[in-house]
């Protein structure tokens, strides 16, 4: 029986698949258009790509040889599993569509690879680059992924997304009835963002109908514009683990209950890379305090959400 009180993407994909689908990250080579030069050049302030994603540093090897080293890591787990093959590391719609056509081909070409995850920007998504992703949705499962942080124009330009909240409307809206799953990340505490600011993305969210949401919560990284601002002495609040629970809580509440959740907290990352907020916790463990958070609370994904 089904005992969590939001719906998580195992769930999601368990009742789709009727078996266990993983996510296999792969490094398919991408920069960001938002550190060469062609939006920005210093990155999001927050972004250090190698602390969230494990391949970031990747040394060239084909898609199809990360996907089998990661399977082969996974086979003691389970029999019977399925895979998407998530493109995680920096923009990875930024080059032309035939170059996406084949990487994408290449990584479903891989034994028991059910789909797609694609991790982009929403200014970088023309299209042509669309249609590609589209033709793969017919027969696959495809999720996009956006990278939107906050819905407040004045966010994005403080932590530097070089976009706007429009650009991400006006991506998912020619996304939509595409047969593509629709995913976006969201960062809890960003600098100067209210609960009231959170929440309006969470309602913004509902409204433009996406089918996903990546929450996060807002780390201080090494080699990140945010960490020089943090070390330099300039105020930075950072939340603790039990403001988060909170947070986090508060903002599923509020979620459409339709919306699947990708995630629940950033990587917990521990060692020299994470400045703030340190909680010396596993992610389950701060997995576990939200469940008994939204217990005690009586409380599940959407019952906020106003008719
Ligand atoms: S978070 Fe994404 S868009 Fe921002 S700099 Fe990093 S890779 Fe580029």
């Amino acid at each position: 029986m089904y005992k969590k009180r939001y719906l998580t993407l195992s769930h999601f994909l368990h009742r789709q698949f009727g078996c266990r689908v993983y996510k296999i990250p792969v490094n398919a080579g991408f920069t960001c258009p938002n550190r060469d030069g062609t939006v920005g050049t210093g990155g999001c302030t927050f972004c250090y790509n190698p602390s969230f994603s494990p391949v970031a540093d990747t040394p060239a090897k084909s898609i199809r040889e990360q996907i089998l080293e990661y399977k082969t890591r996974l086979s003691h787990r389970k029999r019977q599993a399925k895979y998407l093959a998530y493109f995680q590391s920096y923009t990875n719609t930024y080059a032309p569509p035939n170059v996406l056509r084949s990487l994408y081909r290449e990584a479903l070409s891989v034994p028991d690879v059910v789909g797609l995850c694609i991790g982009t920007r929403p200014d970088c998504v023309p299209n042509p680059v669309l249609n590609v992703i589209e033709e793969y949705a017919r027969d696959h499962h495809v999720w996009l992924e956006y990278g939107l942080q906050s819905i407040h124009n004045k966010t994005l330009r403080l932590i530097n997304r070089g976009h706007t909240a429009e650009d991400f409307l006006d991506a998912v809206s020619r996304t939509k009835g595409r047969g593509i799953y629709i995913c976006a990340h969201v960062i809890l505490g960003l600098p100067g963002e209210t609960l009231q600011d959170m929440l309006t993305t969470a309602r913004a969210l509902n409204d433009v109908g996406v089918d996903g949401v990546k929450i996060h919560h807002l780390q201080i990284i090494r080699h990140t514009k945010i960490a020089e601002d943090y070390l330099a002495g300039k105020n930075i609040d950072t939340l603790s683990v039990d403001e988060y629970v909170h947070l986090v809580c508060t903002f599923l509440e509020h979620l459409s209950p339709e919306i699947v959740i990708h995630r629940l907290c950033g990587e917990v990352l521990a060692g020299e890379m994470l400045l703030a907020p340190v909680w010396n916790l596993p992610k389950t463990d701060i997995i576990n305090k939200i469940d008994k958070e939204l217990n005690r609370r009586g409380s599940y994904q959407g019952s906020r959400v106003n008719p």
